[in-house]
C-alpha cells in the first residue's frame, strides 16, 4: 500500500488494503491460491518470496495486510482459529517461570488454554478484575511478561480501560494483549490506546457469516511482529487459502454489518431492560452499565452482543434459550444471523468451578442483522 492509501478511511481499507487487482488477469477479487508449493527460478529464486504455503500464501498475505491496515498495526498474521493465534502468541511471549495476568471474565477457551495447557509448561497466571485497573497493578509480579484483556468481555460484557491498563503493563515492562473479537476493529482499535498485540477470533464478526473458523494477531511493533511471524511458521497453525479468502470477503462489509448489529442490539437491550422476567441486562450501551463512559470513549458504537439474567434462575434461563425460534440456539457469535445460548452450560462450561465461572441464570445473545421488529417479537415470546 502507498502512503496515500494508508490515510484512507476504515471502510476503504477494509475493501482495498492488501487487495490490488491481480497483476496477471486483473481479477478484482484476490484469487484463492489453493496451492502448497511454488516454482523457483533457479535454486532460491523465489517469486515475490513465495516458497511453501505454511510460510506464506498470496491469499493469506492479502488478508494479513488488510488486518494490519484495519487495526493500525505493523503486521497482521492469520491463523487456523482464534485459539491457534493465542497459543502461538503466548508461546512467543512466555517461557517457563514467566507470569501473565488474565481477566476474571474471558472466553472460556482462552481460560482453558491458560489453566489446563500453559501451566503444564511452567507458565504462571493470576486472575484479576481488569475492569478496575488498580487490580491489574496489584496482580503484577517481577516475572510478569504480559497482561491479557478482553473488552467488551465474553460473556459478561465488562469494559476495561485500555489506556489505563496499557500504562500499568508498560510501567512493569509487560506487553498488553487485547482480545478485540467482540468489538471488531471497526468499533475499537486497541493499538491506538497502547495495546501491543490485538487478538481476534475471525470466526466471529470479521468472517461474519458463520461459515469459517479462523484467528488473527495484529502486532504494533515490527520487532515483536517478526518474532511472532517466526513462530507462526515454526508452529504451523496457519489459515488455509479458502478460509483466508472467506475472512477477507467478510471484512469488506464489516463496517455496515457492525452498524446494524449495534443498532439492533441497542433496541434489544432496551426491550430487555423493561422486561419483568429480566433481572439484569449487560450491555455497554446502557447508561447504567458500569463501563458505559469508558466504552463510549474507546468504542465507536457498543456492538451486537447482549447478555441478560433471567428471573427464576438456571432453569428459567435454559427455557428462554429453548423457546427462542428466530434466535438460533447455538454457540459462537458475530454472524449475520441471531444466536442465543446459555454460557454456563455451553461456551463457558470449561470455566465451572474457577474464578471465571459465569452466573447460572445468564443468557447470551448475538444480535444479528435481521429486521429488528422480528428479533424483538421472538425475544418477547421466548421470555413468555
Ligand atoms: C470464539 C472466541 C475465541 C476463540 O476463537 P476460535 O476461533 O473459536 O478458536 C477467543 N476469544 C473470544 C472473545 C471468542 O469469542
Amino acid at each position: 500500500m502507498t502512503e496515500h492509501q494508508l490515510s484512507h478511511g476504515f471502510e476503504t481499507l477494509a475493501i482495498h488494503a492488501g487487495q490490488e487487482a491481480d497483476p496477471r488477469t486483473g481479477a478484482v477479487v484476490t484469487p484463492i491460491y489453493q496451492v502448497s508449493t511454488y516454482k523457483q527460478d533457479g535454486v532460491g529464486g523465489l517469486r515475490e518470496g513465495y516458497e511453501y504455503s505454511r510460510s506464506a500464501n498470496p491469499t493469506r498475505t492479502a488478508l494479513e495486510e488488510c488486518l494490519a491496515a484495519i487495526e493500525g498495526g505493523a503486521r497482521g498474521l492469520a491463523f487456523a482459529s482464534g485459539l491457534a493465534a493465542e497459543d502461538t502468541l503466548l508461546r512467543t511471549l512466555l517461557k517457563p517461570g514467566d507470569h501473565i495476568v488474565i481477566p476474571n471474565d474471558a472466553y472460556g477457551g482462552t481460560f482453558r488454554l491458560f489453566a489446563k495447557v500453559l501451566t503444564r509448561w511452567g507458565v504462571e497466571f493470576s486472575v484479576a478484575d481488569t475492569h478496575h485497573p488498580e487490580k491489574v497493578r496489584e496482580a503484577i509480579r517481577p516475572t510478569t511478561r504480559a497482561v491479557w484483556v478482553e473488552t467488551p468481555s465474553n460473556p459478561l460484557l465488562g469494559i476495561t480501560d485500555l489506556a489505563a491498563v496499557a500504562d500499568i503493563a508498560h510501567t512493569a515492562g509487560a506487553k498488553l494483549v487485547v482480545d478485540n473479537t467482540f468489538a471488531s476493529p471497526y468499533l475499537q482499535q486497541p493499538i491506538a490506546f497502547g495495546a501491543d498485540v490485538v487478538v481476534h477470533s475471525t470466526t466471529k464478526y470479521m468472517g461474519g457469516h458463520s461459515d469459517v473458523v479462523g484467528g488473527a494477531l495484529v502486532v504494533a511493533d515490527p520487532g515483536l511482529a517478526e518474532e511472532v511471524a517466526y513462530h507462526q511458521n515454526a508452529m504451523g497453525a496457519v489459515a488455509g487459502p479458502f478460509d483466508s479468502w472467506l475472512v477477507l470477503r467478510g471484512i469488506k462489509t464489516l463496517g455496515v454489518r457492525m452498524d446494524r448489529h449495534s443498532e439492533n442490539a441497542e433496541k434489544v437491550a432496551e426491550l430487555l431492560s423493561g422486561h419483568p422476567k429480566v433481572t439484569q441486562v449487560l450491555y455497554p450501551g446502557l447508561p447504567t452499565h458500569a463501563g458505559h463512559d469508558i466504552a463510549a470513549k474507546q468504542m465507536k458504537a457498543f456492538g451486537g452482543m447482549v447478555s441478560f439474567r433471567v428471573a427464576g434462575g438456571e432453569q428459567a434461563a435454559v427455557e428462554v434459550c429453548n423457546r427462542a425460534e428466530l434466535f438460533t440456539l447455538g454457540e459462537s457469535l458475530g454472524g449475520v444471523e441471531s444466536l442465543i445460548e446459555h454460557p454456563g452450560r455451553m461456551t463457558h462450561a470449561s470455566a465451572a468451578g474457577s474464578p471465571l465461572e459465569v452466573p447460572a441464570d445468564l443468557v447470551r445473545i448475538s444480535v444479528g442483522i435481521e429486521a429488528a421488529a422480528d428479533l424483538l417479537a421472538d425475544l418477547e415470546q421466548a421470555l413468555g
